[in-house]
């Protein structure tokens, strides 16, 4: 288990302790020396002329500063060589990367979506395109039988009437030819399409 200086149990000795065991410092917290090693950690030490405490030795004193410096600095490089739990550290880097691929993902599903509703747009115009065809060419019928004379239209009706549906019924299964044709040029241009996205990527 870490030791480090917050968790520390105060040494019962306080200022009067004379131990110099390295091992007493890491274990036992000293403050009145530890405030002395603030900010000298590196470099000589430095004991000031007033001290916070009685001191009647300060060669001793200097000993246990030596050895709690070591200490301290011992303690330092541990925290700086972990400053957070690697676990932490890679489980972050992991939701990370798991967020990118999620954006991936909802990206390729997206272009998916735009791609179906392009050809989905294309299929649909086709057939628009088809049916006012269809449609035209009917009324384009109409107006020719409605040109004749009176006395041939009176006399041709019943005939023109059975010429116009045996010209649908013809053009029914025409259109339905063209819907097979168009059906292919639709899949020609759904795989060209494929093939331009792939070229893309
Ligand atoms: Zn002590």
């Amino acid at each position: 288990m870490a030791m480090s200086s917050t968790v520390k149990k105060r040494c019962p000795f306080m200022e009067k302790c004379y131990r110099k065991n390295p091992i007493h410092f890491s274990k036992m917290s000293h403050p009145h020396l530890e405030k002395l090693l603030i900010n000298q950690l590196d470099g000589t030490i430095e004991i000031p002329e007033v001290l916070h405490f009685a001191c009647n030795d300060h060669s001793q004193l200097l000993d246990q500063l030596k050895v709690l410096r070591m200490v301290l600095r011992k303690e330092r490089e541990k925290n700086q060589d972990n400053p957070l739990p690697i676990s932490s550290l890679s489980s972050e880097i992991q939701s990370l990367s798991t967020a990118t691929s999620d954006i991936k993902e909802n990206l390729k599903e997206k272009v998916e979506r735009h791609k179906n509703a392009m050809i989905q747009k294309r299929q649909d115009k086709q057939i628009d395109a088809e049916a006012q065809a269809l449609s035209k060419a009917l009324i384009n019928k109409e107006c020719e039988s409605s040109e004749g004379t009176k006395a041939k239209k009176r006399s041709q009706e019943s005939f023109s009437a059975a010429f116009v549906t045996k010209k649908m019924k013809r053009m029914s299964i025409e259109s339905s030819n063209h819907a097979k044709d168009s059906q292919q040029n639709i899949s020609d241009s759904q795989s060209s399409f494929t093939s331009n996205e792939q070229n893309a990527s």
